[in-house]
């Protein structure tokens, strides 16, 4: 075949769906438990949206959007994350007054043109949700702990929760400046911190290349204003009391601009190199920067697949339950309407109260031997046989494939 899915791409098909599906039920029960409504945003908005809130320097915007212009040359971007989207549309839709508790969430496919590897992709799924309006620390430690509980939820336990705080636009600037002196005395700095060094030195702390030859640097912690340490202490407060283990880490910065105060990344050792499975926090500035009004807000993604890799390597994969396969097959080809019109009624009503089934057949024009076959084939656990002999006593053959024992049953009972 000459076409491949494009790379970064993948087709998700097999158990991967059904552990998907059962990812995002489990975080969209716990999040309405918490009082959450869901919101389905565009694929893709006005590239601008994103290159004001993300921040024109960082990676996502300057290499990882897919931008393009349409027919009447409006230049758009596939969504590289929700949260700006769901700020966008909170505004446009007012949704303050509307769903006056603010709290949201959403689940869907993001867009980086990055290098693909083992939990890196270009196209992604995140679920991701945001509290509006509350400058509460109270927040922040909700959203960190849904993180957990949704990761919990898989299974997935060994995590290390990293929390920093990035301070305000009060505290901000002194660190800031603190980091511009401290960077600009380091030799040999890559090309990416040369750039950033004067727009966004911030960034520099988490530089893939240059990270290791920062000793002694700067920390936010001791610029933090009384508000933003009061803050911070709060957020850890609540934390420790829901029994949710973090680990202060100083040098936790994100890859987007719009950060203010808590940030953090629940990390795990089971997926490799792309060990980070959520991240989030605190962005004060974002909703009034893009248009609307003053408001407060936190809010997370976690990274489906790499979720998912993480559940897979606590076997939370062998729980996952597929249907019930079902084959009703036919040992006369006259009782063929009679057997349609049974496997009809079964996929509508279930059999025997269990709705979890997927059925096959009747297939027309094939000897029996033939469908047994093919009901192998497709791996179903019992095969429904209409036998002329039988079925003139109302009744039907059961098959059990896998120990291949056969009994008799009236239909009227199933
Ligand atoms: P990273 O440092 O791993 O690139 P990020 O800072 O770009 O992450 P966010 O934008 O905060 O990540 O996204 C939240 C989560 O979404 C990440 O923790 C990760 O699990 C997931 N994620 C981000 N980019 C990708 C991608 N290209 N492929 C798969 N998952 C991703
Ligand atoms: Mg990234």
């Amino acid at each position: 075949m000459n076409y491949k899915a494009p790379r970064g791409t993948r087709d998700i098909f097999g158990e991967t769906v059904l552990g998907l599906n059962l990812l995002e039920q489990k975080a969209k029960e716990i999040f309405i438990r918490h009082g959450f409504e869901e919101v389905r945003t565009p694929i893709f908005e006005e590239a601008a949206l994103f290159t004001r809130s993300i921040g024109q320097t960082t990676d996502i915007v300057e290499k990882e959007m897919y931008v393009f212009e349409d027919r009447k040359k409006r230049k758009l971007a596939l969504r590289p994350e929700g949260t700006a989207s769901l700020a966008r549309a909170f505004i446009e839709h007012r949704m303050d007054i509307s769903s006056p508790a603010c709290k949201f969430f959403y689940s869907g496919e993001m867009f980086r043109y990055e290098r693909p590897q083992a939990g890196r992709y270009r196209q992604f799924r995140q679920i991701g949700a945001e509290i509006y309006a509350s400058s509460s620390p109270a927040a922040d430690a909700e959203i960190i702990i849904l993180a957990q509980q949704v990761l919990s939820s898989l299974g997935i336990d060994k995590i290390n929760i990293h929390i920093n705080s990035l301070g305000c636009e009060k505290c901000r600037p002194l660190f800031r400046e603190a980091l511009v002196k401290y960077f600009s005395s380091v030799e040999d700095l890559c090309e990416d911190c040369l750039r950033r060094l004067e727009k966004n030195p911030l960034r520099l702390l988490d530089c893939k290349i240059d990270s290791c030859k920062f000793t002694d640097v700067p920390e936010m912690s001791d610029y933090l204003c009384s508000d933003c340490k009061d803050n911070f202490s709060i957020v850890q407060l609540l934390l420790k009391k829901a029994n949710c283990n973090f680990t202060v880490n100083g040098k936790l910065v994100r890859g987007l601009d719009y950060y203010t105060r808590t940030v953090f990344e629940v990390r795990s050792d089971a997926v490799g190199s792309q060990d980070a499975l959520a991240a989030g926090g605190r962005y004060d500035n974002l909703i009034k920067e893009i248009g609307g009004q003053n408001t407060p807000a936190v809010g997370f993604a976690i990274g489906a697949e790499r979720a998912l890799l993480a559940a897979q390597s606590v076997g939370f994969f062998e729980n996952l339950k597929s249907p019930e396969k079902i084959f009703v097959a036919i040992a006369d080809q006259e009782l063929f309407s009679e057997a349609f019109t049974f496997a009809v009624k079964i996929t509508r009503d279930g059999i025997n109260g269990n709705k979890n089934i997927s059925v096959f057949g009747p297939i027309n024009g094939k000897s029996l031997t033939n469908q047994l076959k093919f009901a192998d084939k497709i791996q179903t656990s019992k095969t429904i046989v209409f036998a002329k002999t039988e079925f003139e006593n109302g009744k039907v053959l059961i098959k059990n494939m896998k120990d291949k024992t056969q009994s008799e049953i009236e239909l009227n009972k199933l």
